[in-house]
């Protein structure tokens, strides 16, 4: 097994220490590259800061052309990519799969908006003394970003840092997860096919406090951080004077409201909440986590719930037909049954669960949890689902609420007025009406308020993100 090459200012390059990385589903190796050395991390940024001149400049076909190539050739690739993913990351085949579509048209999207950025034309007349004057509003890059990814999304979530950063034409150094780094390297690779000026990006597999030198390096003035709440505070008290964007973790709930009451609505609302509490072992920021229900509707829906979960099936994430593989780690696990374990000792009902098996933890519905409990207040990133009747809508909404999260919610509703009330209501960044909060399309502005972060993701949110304004105020017109 040859070790993987990182990226360093676009070349293909090889460190000194190795990592090796392990299938979460048996401990087997499945892959190794090198860490970036004290020298190669210097050529990235120094290659970042040289050529952002140069990136900004580049034309928008030309930007565009290189995002169309990514997102061409996953789509080339998307076998052997998304075996990648189960095979570092655990994630069952059909969800690796998934994420390679989502990357595909984050890429293309990414090209389309390269094409459409311009800026806007503002009138500056509605003031008498500026009769004749008009101001050209263009977005310029801040400078170059470095983009910090967490293990749940190896793919998907590198390219949102750097397909936004390639869009607006600013140079970008990428340091992936320790525990998933080669699907990010296997994107380096399709990158360095492009024409795009070396400089441009860099993926560079570091330790962490390697990784948290290059969040204080001056050279880089944007940091966009996905990754867990006390990581991104530690990153935002390190760089108080950059432009950084957090996007964190969550607990995220999903709601029954009153109308919702046909079979098909619960049945339909009840292996959607299934799934999507229970995809890649839980471990999205999205994921279901709470479902607050109606109380008239409680008893209809708890059954529903359970056979739908109980209907998953767990194994071996290499077949097509598992739905639920393991945790990223045995440590995850046990950290998710420790938590299960301390609802239970506090009042806690197992509505259905079984036992931890290594690093793979069976999809499990709780109810009776007390609202201190950490599977309830707390970001449970397992296969686990809290499960309460609430007196009615108003009463859900409040229980969303006591949250120290908001990222995402989800609302089962047909009403138009409670959809409008809950968005007005909700603290949150999102909120689905008809669905399961893990709904994200990839070109929508994502992310969260509270303990969920700071900024916005998403193709053009990020595209904002990564430029300021810059204001020609042209006389005479
Ligand atoms: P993590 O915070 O442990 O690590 C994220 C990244 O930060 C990794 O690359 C890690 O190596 C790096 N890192 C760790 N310490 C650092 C430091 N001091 N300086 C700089 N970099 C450092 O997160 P994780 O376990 O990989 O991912 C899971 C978390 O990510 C969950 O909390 C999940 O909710 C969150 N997440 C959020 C979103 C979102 O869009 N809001 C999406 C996916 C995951």
């Amino acid at each position: 097994m040859e070790p993987r090459a990182f990226y360093v200012a676009g070349r293909p390059a090889h460190g000194e220490d190795e990592l090796t990385v392990t299938h979460p589903y048996d401990g087997q190796p499945v892959g190794r590259t090198t860490l970036a050395t004290a020298d190669q991390v210097e050529a990235a940024v120094a290659g970042a800061a040289r050529v952002a001149a140069e990136a900004a400049a580049l034309p928008a076909h030309a930007r565009a052309a290189a995002l169309d190539h990514v997102s061409r050739r996953l789509a080339e690739r998307t076998d052997e990519v998304a075996a990648l993913i189960t095979a570092e990351n655990g994630k069952p085949v059909k969800w690796a799969k998934a994420e390679v579509g989502r990357a595909i048209s984050t890429f293309r999207w990414a090209a389309e908006e390269a094409r459409r950025f311009s800026g806007d034309l503002q009138r500056l007349d509605t003031d008498p003394a500026a009769t004749g004057r008009i101001a050209l509003v263009r977005r310029v890059p801040r400078g170059p970003v470095l983009g910090i990814t967490p293990f749940n999304f190896p793919l998907n979530l590198v390219a949102h840092k750097i397909a936004p950063a390639l869009a607006v034409g600013t140079p970008i150094v990428v340091k992936p997860a320790p525990a998933t780094p080669l699907t990010a390297l296997l994107l380096g690779e399709i990158l360095a096919e492009t024409d795009l000026p070396d400089g441009m990006f860099s993926v560079l597999p570091l330790p962490n406090e390697r990784a948290a030198e290059l969040v204080a390096d001056p050279r880089l003035p944007v940091v966009s951080f996905t990754g867990s709440g006390p990581v991104g505070a530690a990153i935002r008290r390190a760089a108080p004077d950059k432009h950084v964007t957090l996007e964190l973790g969550g607990n995220a709930a999903a709601v029954i409201c009153e109308d919702w009451s046909a079979d098909e609505d619960l049945t339909f609302a009840a292996q959607r909440i299934a799934t999507f509490s229970n995809y890649q072992a839980g471990q999205s920021c999205i994921a279901v986590q709470r479902v607050y229900v109606h109380e008239r509707l409680y008893d209809g829906f708890l059954p529903r719930l359970v056979a739908a979960v109980q209907a998953l099936r767990t194994g071996d994430p290499r077949s097509e037909l598992t739905d639920v593989g393991p945790l990223v780690s045995v440590e995850a696990a046990q950290r998710v049954e420790t938590w299960v374990d301390e609802a239970v000792a506090a009042g806690a009902v197992v509505e259905t669960g079984g036992r931890r098996d290594g690093a793979t933890y069976p999809p499990t519905v709780l109810s009776g949890v007390p609202a201190d409990a950490k599977v309830c207040a707390e970001e449970v990133f397992g296969p686990v689902l809290v499960v309460a009747p609430v007196a009615n809508d108003r009463a859900a909404f409040a229980a969303v609420n006591v949250s120290a999260y908001g990222l995402q919610a989800g609302v089962f509703t047909h009403r138009l007025d409670v959809a409008f009330d809950a968005a007005r209501t909700l603290e949150v960044g999102g909120v689905i009406v008809g669905d399961v909060p893990s709904y994200r399309a990839d070109q929508m502005p994502y992310g969260g308020v509270k303990g969920s972060g700071v900024g916005r993701e998403g193709l053009r949110s990020a595209m904002d993100d990564y430029t300021e304004p810059r204001v020609t105020v042209l006389t005479g017109v």
